[in-house]
């Protein structure tokens, strides 16, 4: 669909590595038509015709390519202190909702979609990356960093001896143990992140195509405690035709196993993802809706119209998520479900951003450190350039001062530029004072509502 933009010459999907240089050849060589086509692109032929490339195998070598150029970066930010770093391109699972569903199904003839680099290789660009600059903290970003025990260890053991730098790394329940814990530990991991999604069994095995069990989910939060490592937990709301008891399920379950932060994510609708096509077949997207999520302009459905009940209680359970790990244990015992279903809607968010914020910051959370550092260096470059708000590139497409303030609840903060169109601006003065408000208010008649339903 994007390729059909006047303005659009190429479009590359899957890993574009290979196509990147083969457009630039055709670019350089001013030529439009080629012998072979593009791998992995559509593009327009000298007479307008869209073509589609061959879906080219996924490289298999990771350490044939240069390492990362995060210098890039260095005009707006500090790339380094927080470095991020892939061992691996892939994921073992398919989740219905995630691009990896059709993503490792690009290639004509797809052939091992999870890769890693060497050892070797990952601890070259650290040691290099290390010598340069002053890094304080290493962010693992593969999808799953612990899949492949063997090398995991071997890996653990070379970076403690020659980076030994905090670190924070996503886990999937599944390929946890006592000794991939432990060298967790031992190599300097403070933080990892792992996918829950939803506490309903049935419903994970069956619609999200997600295979961890509850055991294995008590588990590896246990031998994070154990282990002193600290956990965030990956929750989704608003999933399609998700029974609405697996929050309260969740709640439980969460009140039990209280990890140090519960990150809640509202379902997106990706392009091309089974869950997508599903919901399309099942009649639950129009032909318009379908369009409008593959061309990135409509994604949050859990805002339909039709789901405004369901919508309350997914919010006002993703209050309680949030100040589950941040509560004292007397207090955390005491929430109930009615007395979750019961908390005002209305000042609801406001109060989850302050409570997010504080969290982050007390338990040195590295997307807070690193958020607080991004936004510092900004207002530095803004003070030193004397710089003013980047103009806006686009249409505002805010209707009313409403859905200005509803992209403000989602905390869409790229909307931010937009600072200077009065319906935003407005949107913005009413939804600092709601969180200012709403904070002092929940707090002090929240408390004691707590107690007094006791
Ligand atoms: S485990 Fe995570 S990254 Fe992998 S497919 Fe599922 S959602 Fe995507």
């Amino acid at each position: 669909m994007v390729i059909n933009e006047q303005a659009i010459d190429f479009a590359v999907f899957g890993e574009g590595e290979e196509a990147f240089v083969e457009i630039l050849k055709r670019i350089e060589n001013k030529k439009k038509e080629f012998k072979n086509r593009i791998p992995n692109t559509f593009y327009k032929s000298e007479t307008g015709k869209v073509i589609k490339g061959p879906g080219v195998n996924f490289c298999q070598n990771l350490d044939s390519f240069p390492f990362y150029d995060h210098e890039i970066w260095k005009e707006y930010l500090n790339p380094y202190k927080f470095y991020s770093i892939a061992v691996s391109r892939g994921c073992p699972n398919k989740c219905t909702y995630c691009f990896n569903n059709f993503y490792s199904e690009i290639p004509e003839n797809p052939t091992n979609y999870l890769r890693f680099r060497s050892v070797d290789n990952v601890i070259n660009e650290l040691l290099q990356v290390k010598n340069k600059h002053d890094i304080k903290y290493i962010d693992f970003i593969d999808d799953s960093f612990t899949v492949k025990k063997e090398w995991l260890k071997k890996f653990l053991q070379k970076y403690k001896r020659l980076i030994d730098l905090p670190f924070r790394c996503l886990v999937d329940s599944k390929y946890m143990d006592k000794e991939i814990a432990y060298q967790l530990k031992e190599s300097g991991c403070k933080w990892v992140q792992m996918g829950v999604q939803t506490l309903d069994s049935e419903y994970k095995k069956n619609k999200l195509n997600r295979h961890e069990t509850k055991k294995q989910i008590v588990s590896a939060i246990k031998l994070m405690k154990e282990n002193e490592i600290k956990l965030q937990l990956d929750h989704m709301l608003a999933l399609p035709d998700e029974p609405i008891t697996a929050q309260k399920k969740a709640l439980e379950f969460y009140k039990k196993m209280t990890p140090d932060r519960i990150q809640t994510f509202w379902t997106t609708y990706l392009p091309g993802t089974a869950l997508v096509k599903k919901e399309y077949r099942k009649g639950k997207l129009s032909d318009k809706e379908l369009e409008e999520i593959n061309l990135g302009k409509k994604y949050y459905l859990h805002r339909r119209s039709d789901n405004k009940n369901k919508n309350k209680i997914y919010r006002k359970h993703q209050l309680a998520f949030r100040m589950i790990p941040v509560l004292p244990d007397f207090i955390r015992k005491k929430i109930r479900p009615d007395i979750v279903e019961k908390t005002p809607v209305t000042v609801f968010n406001p109060f989850l951003f302050i409570i997010d914020l504080f969290n982050g910051l007390f338990s040195k959370n590295p997307d807070f450190l690193s958020y607080s550092d991004y936004y510092l260096s900004q207002i530095k470059r803004i003070i030193k350039k004397k710089a003013v708000w980047t103009p806006p590139y686009q249409k505002i497409e805010y209707s009313s001062i409403l859905s200005a303030y509803r992209c403000l609840e989602d905390n869409r903060f790229d909307e931010w530029e937009y600072l200077w169109n009065p319906i935003f601006s407005t949107a913005c003065f009413f939804y600092f004072f709601s969180e200012i408000f709403g904070s002092f208010f929940i707090f002090f008649v929240g408390t004691s509502f707590v107690y007094s339903s006791d």
